[in-house]
């Protein structure tokens, strides 16, 4: 790929552009193929949809299907960022009045709905939504997280297309988003460039960071992350260019369409249960790894980050809260030390896919290397090493007795 003309791009990706230096520009295609730009100079001037971009203020744009994602072009230049003043009180940031409203929506129909369930007249119902909640909450944690984010395993194509079609029905954002996040996350936790930054408080965190604009260092650290391995998965490719259809499908319309049919249901209560309250309890339980294992539990691992051990998030998210390890070595398997399968169904479910051989090279950490780790960092918590935390050998001590 050579470097791209003005009129080529323009053509090829519908490019809008905000202020804010350019590293590189995802454009896609005339197959609607995500394609990666690194050749951007600072010397490009084009109008697109009237907005005049200047030399040197492109942005880093994802297109979807020759259409341009609207979460990326949204956000403000950093001269206006600064949000309203609303009954007194100052927001940060520009909110976005849309996600606002829908989210709060799906809520409040979230109360409605849940005070009037009855499990005993829905006992099958009930069940499938279990069930697909499960199964997004897989796409999410072995898909999202553990695969396309960390890498921390590798997949064959028929597992790749599962854990896809599972990201779909928990109905969240675009993997290419999802991965930029939480890479971003990772490398810049508890800083203006961390999206979901747990010191602007736990409501931010969980679910605020969703409703208003992403604070410029966020956007500046994301562009600067290197995402060609996840555009280089044409599996991803594939989810990116069907994003809207594959989530209308899979996270509403299938998962409503089945206990109508097959249950018997009724379609007020087929289109509750999934559209509403499954959704919605998925929703927060991926959220709470973002707030409450981000504040409240202990850090065994190391005592100097936020992110910590919480039993409960690990619970609903499926094995997702041992987030204190999870933060300390990202790269393993796991995502956590502890715990049995009971409190990682996904480690469970990634370890039955090994078996199979469509789940391979899952990586750990030496269990030398995290009692090291315990010993010179750790609260003094963990259960096996925290209270003796002085009689662990130092890390030159503890290679020497393998
Ligand atoms: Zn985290
Ligand atoms: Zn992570």
């Amino acid at each position: 790929m050579g470097h791209l003309s003005t009129s080529e791009r323009v053509d090829a990706a519908k490019v809008i552009c905000n202020n804010g230096q350019v590293t590189q520009v995802i454009f896609s295609d005339k197959n609607g193929k995500l394609k990666l730009d690194n050749s951007v100079d600072g010397k490009i001037d084009m109008d697109v949809n009237n907005n005049d971009v200047k030399a040197g203020s492109l942005t880093a744009c994802i297109s979807e299907n020759g259409k341009v994602g609207k979460t990326e072009l949204n956000d403000p230049p950093v001269s206006t960022f600064i949000g309203p003043k609303i009954l007194g009180v100052q927001f940060l940031a520009p909110l976005k009045w849309d996600k606002i409203i829908m989210i709060s929506l799906l809520h409040f129909t979230f109360l409605y709905g849940g005070l009037q369930y009855s499990f005993r007249k829905r006992i099958l119902g009930t069940l499938w939504s279990l069930f697909m909640g499960g199964c997004a909450g897989f796409g999410v944690t072995a898909g999202a997280h553990r695969l396309w984010s960390h890498r921390s395993y590798k997949a064959k194509l028929p597992l790749r297309v599962i854990l896809m079609l599972c990201f779909c029905a928990a109905g969240q954002n675009t993997l290419y988003e999802w991965v930029r996040d939480h890479r971003v996350h990772h490398k810049f936790s508890e800083t203006d460039a961390d999206p979901h930054n747990s010191k602007r408080g736990f409501f931010f965190a969980h679910v605020g960071w969703l409703m208003m604009h992403k604070h410029p260092e966020v956007l500046r650290r994301g562009r600067q992350l290197d995402m060609s391995d996840i555009l280089s998965d044409p599996v991803v490719q594939f989810h990116q260019k069907y994003f809207i259809p594959l989530k209308l499908l899979f996270c509403f319309v299938l998962p409503v369409i089945v206990p109508v049919y097959f249950f018997n249901d009724s379609w007020y209560w087929a289109m509750m249960t999934e559209m509403v309250l499954r959704y919605t309890f998925s929703l927060n339980f991926t959220w709470s790894v973002n707030s409450a294992a981000h504040m409240w539990g202990t850090r065994p691992y190391d005592k100097r980050i936020k992110p910590s051990e919480s039993i409960a998030v690990s619970i609903v998210a499926m094995g997702e809260g041992w987030h204190n390890y999870h933060h300390v070595f990202p790269w393993d398997y796991k995502a956590a030390e502890l715990g049995n399968y009971s409190l990682n169904i996904t480690t469970l479910w990634i370890d039955l896919f090994a078996k199979m051989g469509w789940a391979y090279d899952l990586k750990q950490p030496s269990k030398d290397l995290v009692r090291r780790t315990i010993a010179k960092y750790g609260d003094g918590t963990h259960p096996e090493f925290g209270h003796h935390s002085s009689e662990v050998p130092m890390p030159d001590q503890a290679t020497e007795d393998r």
